[in-house]
């Protein structure tokens, strides 16, 4: 049984019920809140364990209250996933920019939405951006920041410094997406020569000297990139 205590900012009753009933019904307990002020004082009062936040709401939106809640130190960890319809894409990507998990676009699946809490709960604690672990495993890749190695399946892959930093980001931000503007400026850094500053170029070389079956970064449509697994 789960005991996680999960918050809902959404104003439509309709999508609020739905959401409730079914994280409930895992063993979730749920508190819902119908616009972003009341949330965002809820929030301050009892730190949940996660915040699903719908981007367009009366008042204080969806995006203000991810930077209010990534802003402050007591809730900056909180866990977001984002509630948006198909034509907030450009909000999406702020969001994610701003830091928060994940998001999914209305209408969405009971199923694909408990899925997703279920995934960005089970995540790791991310250490703070920037952070590099020293040896990253994960689905038959072998990260080795000390030797700067990067083996599949027991086979030595060869990257350049770029490739590396950015795979060496996006998979130790397993199902995180991130999109380019971030990997460019928080990840590659400001220093990088204006040649290299093309994400997509690095991604699709990455792909292609790992020749992964299962294509360990996956492309998110409209916003950027995430590591599969
Ligand atoms: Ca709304």
């Amino acid at each position: 049984m789960n005991k996680e205590h999960i918050f809902i900012i959404e104003d439509e009753t309709d999508i609020r019920d739905v959401v409730e009933y079914n994280l409930s019904r895992e063993g979730y307990s749920v508190d819902s809140f119908s616009d972003g002020e009341a949330g965002l004082l809820a929030i301050q009062k009892q730190t949940p364990d996660l915040v699903l936040l719908d981007l367009m709401l009366p008042g204080l939106d969806g995006i203000e209250i991810c930077r209010q809640l990534k802003q402050h130190h007591k809730t900056s960890s909180i866990p977001i996933i984002m509630i948006t319809a198909k034509s907030e894409e450009s909000d999406v990507v702020l969001g994610l920019g701003m830091g928060a998990d994940d998001y999914v676009s209305k209408p969405f699946s009971p199923r694909e939405l408990v899925a997703r809490v279920g995934a960005v709960l089970r995540r790791p604690q991310p250490k703070g951006e920037g952070t590099n672990p020293d040896r990253i495993e994960r689905h038959g890749l072998v990260i080795d920041s000390q030797r700067h190695e990067v083996l599949l399946e027991d086979k030595l892959i060869s990257l350049t410094a770029t490739e590396f930093k950015l795979l060496q980001f996006l998979a130790s931000h397993p199902g995180r997406v991130f999109d380019r503007d971030h990997l460019l400026s928080r990840v590659l850094g400001e220093d990088v020569v204006v040649l290299e500053r093309n994400i997509d170029v690095h991604v699709r070389s990455i792909r292609k000297k790992l020749d992964h079956p299962d294509d360990l970064i996956e492309t998110v449509r409209g916003v950027g990139y995430r590591f599969k697994y």
